[in-house]
């Protein structure tokens, strides 16, 4: 049952001997292997088992009479249990510059040592990795007063306690809200000079950039302050074209920051710091979890648009309800528009409009509040774009139209798209 006969060929440690059984009975596995060297001993006394009294006492064993063996290093542990209080004070000192609520201890045991344990295994076996990362977090866990965490964990310590390396993996901080991009020509995210792709070139100043500024850096770069972090990564729930303003109740964005050294921050004044800028504003600032990045991302929300059209020729009050009864709860067939073809795929994409709402303003111009499913080109179905959207607005008029100024006024959350393709 008990195989002692490993003992013999392997001095293991009373600890890695109680791990073989680590399954068995609810106790420590440097008790129970103790505890069962301990049988083993008595009984080989009594049978006068020499061989197994010299394995025994190799092992550790002091308490045999007569018999007393150099006890030898075990090739399990190595030892590694007896020096985690050396490698507490290394990662304490590797952790003092970050700030962090939760951890988890990522153990890393040598090839050799996992082709060791294949070799002796048992079935009723813990393995050393579990058992490291175990009894260091516990360590860890009363030293500084945090919690370990498995599923989410501020920072994750890595250790390979064999060879005493220790590296640290920092998680990203998330944070959610809602933005108002209240100007046009601003892009959402970084947009790099196309010439230099960032290093700086005559054509943009030696700036590196296309853009000076975007959505991104405007609500990041306070953020990457405030966090002391690396960098960042901003995720909207969709984008609005440069041009466009963002306006109502804000798209929702998650905003990843690498790295940060500190994670608790005043998120109501962050949100006064940022919005002093004028251009853009946050709302809603929360932390959040890396699953809503995933979410933002991926689910399209209805929104409602206000655009500002102009006609080539005139409008009529009458063509404009005419095209308020056609776009009602109809089906767009939109190819993907010409100015995207370069980085999206040629297909046709099927949105649905629910509703426009069109008012006159002048002879050649009218407006018209658009409530449809997300990821609908806006641009393309006011002017057709040469007959890649069916129906447009310029083919229900039969008059050429485009788009003069486009606002996104509402962002439905909670509604998602009539249909997808
Ligand atoms: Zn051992
Ligand atoms: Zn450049």
């Amino acid at each position: 049952m008990i195989n002692y006969e490993i003992l013999k060929k392997y001095p293991l440690c009373d600890r890695c001997f109680g791990r073989l059984y680590g399954k068995v009975l609810n106790t420590t596995n440097l008790v129970r292997g103790k505890s069962l060297k301990i049988a083993k001993a008595i009984e080989a006394e009594i049978n006068k088992d020499e061989e197994m009294l010299k394995a025994l006492s190799r092992s550790g064993v002091k308490e045999i009479r007569g018999v007393d063996e150099e006890v030898k290093e075990c090739p399990w542990c190595k030892g590694i249990f007896n020096r985690m209080d050396k490698l507490l004070e290394e990662v304490l000192e590797k952790v003092k510059d970050y700030e962090f609520n939760t951890f988890l201890i990522g153990t890393h045991i040598p090839e050799e040592i996992k082709e060791f344990e294949e070799e002796i295994k048992t079935e009723y076996m813990e393995s050393i990795k579990q058992e490291f990362g175990r009894e260091f977090g516990k360590l860890l866990a009363r030293t500084i007063n945090k919690k370990p965490d498995k599923e989410n964990p501020d920072i994750v310590i890595h250790i390979n306690p064999y060879t005493e390396e220790i590296w640290l993996q920092v998680n990203p901080l998330f944070i959610k809200g809602r933005y108002r991009k209240l100007v046009r020509g601003i892009p959402q995210t970084r947009w790099l000079c196309g010439f230099c792709k960032g290093k700086g070139c005559v054509y943009c100043n030696f700036t590196g950039k296309k853009y000076l500024v975007s959505v991104e850096e405007i609500i990041g770069e306070p953020i990457l302050k405030a966090t002391k972090g690396k960098d960042y990564r901003f995720h909207g729930a969709g984008r609005e074209d440069i041009d466009v303003r963002m306006l109502g109740n804000g798209r929702p964005f998650v905003i990843e920051i690498k790295e940060p050294r500190i994670r608790n921050i005043n998120l109501k004044k962050l949100e006064e710091e940022i919005n002093k800028d004028g251009r853009v504003e946050v709302l809603n600032l929360e932390f959040c979890r890396r699953k809503d990045k995933v979410i933002i991302k991926n689910v399209p929300h209805k929104k409602t648009y206000r655009a500002l059209v102009y006609c080539e020729d005139e409008v009529s009050e009458e063509e404009l309800k005419k095209l308020e009864e056609e776009l009602k709860n109809r089906e767009i067939y939109q190819r993907t528009p010409k100015r995207v073809l370069h980085r999206r795929a040629d297909l046709v994409r099927v949105r649905k409009v629910y509703k426009v709402e069109a008012n006159k303003v002048d002879r050649n111009h009218f407006e018209l509040i658009i409530y449809c499913d997300g990821g609908l080109y806006i641009k393309e179905l006011i002017s057709g774009d040469e007959g890649r959207t069916k129906p447009s607005v310029s083919s229900i008029l039969n008059k050429q139209c485009i788009c003069k100024e486009l606002d996104v006024i509402k962002v439905h959350d909670g509604e998602t798209n009539g249909r997808n393709e």
